[in-house]
């Protein structure tokens, strides 16, 4: 599987970082070594300073499709999570400071926090009327709704199947809200959607 993720979906987080709104989606990846899963201890890496949470809904494709067209792009997926792109700020601002790919602050072994999947028939709601939330420590620190992004799940799969081939067990990240904030350790991350518990993590 391979993990596919959009950066600056949410205007007020691209806000928050002083980056302009992308007329196209913003793509980058993560290897499968990327994958935490619920449960799971998240291992601040020795290479930075100041990892970022961002809470992001997340997709997961079970059909092959390559060129999508947008209008039947729902047909690509039916189960939804929340899970957090963890991020080295402090590296991914100098890799961008010098124009260089993003890899070394986003695509590190445990950098992609996966929830555990809901499918949209249990939701009850289409994908793009749903909440999501990050507690740090039991407090709320980001709130997301869907209907707030601004390029919706289904833009982003016909895009992206432009240039990649989507894959079944693919799981996409379609970035985050605004309130990123750093991690410290004893940290325990908590992502729900939809009032359902979906991810924890202990951050050591
Ligand atoms: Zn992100």
């Amino acid at each position: 599987m391979k993990i596919i993720c959009i950066g600056r979906n949410y205007a007020a987080h691209a806000a928050e970082l002083k980056n302009d709104i992308p007329d196209e989606p913003v793509v980058f990846l993560k290897p499968d070594t990327a994958r935490l899963r619920d449960g799971e201890t998240f291992y601040i890496p020795s290479f930075t300073n100041d990892v970022h949470y961002e809470a992001e809904l997340l997709v997961r494709i079970n059909r092959m499709g390559k060129f999508i067209d947008e209008a039947f792009a729902h047909k690509y997926y039916n189960e939804v999570s929340v899970g957090i792109d963890f991020t080295a700020r402090d590296v991914q601002s100098a890799l961008k400071s010098k124009g260089l790919p993003w890899e070394r602050a986003k695509a590190f072994d445990g950098s992609a926090g996966i929830g555990d999947w809901v499918s949209l028939e249990a939701l009850g709601k289409p994908i793009d009327k749903l909440e999501f939330s990050l507690e740090k420590n039991g407090e709320r620190v980001q709130h997301g709704q869907t209907s707030q992004m601004l390029f919706d799940v289904n833009t982003l799969i016909a895009n992206i199947s432009r240039f990649i081939t989507l894959k079944v067990g693919d799981v996409i990240f379609t970035g985050t809200p605004s309130g990123v904030s750093s991690v410290k350790h004893a940290d325990i991350l908590t992502c729900h959607l939809e009032g359902r518990q979906v991810f924890q993590c202990k951050v050591n």
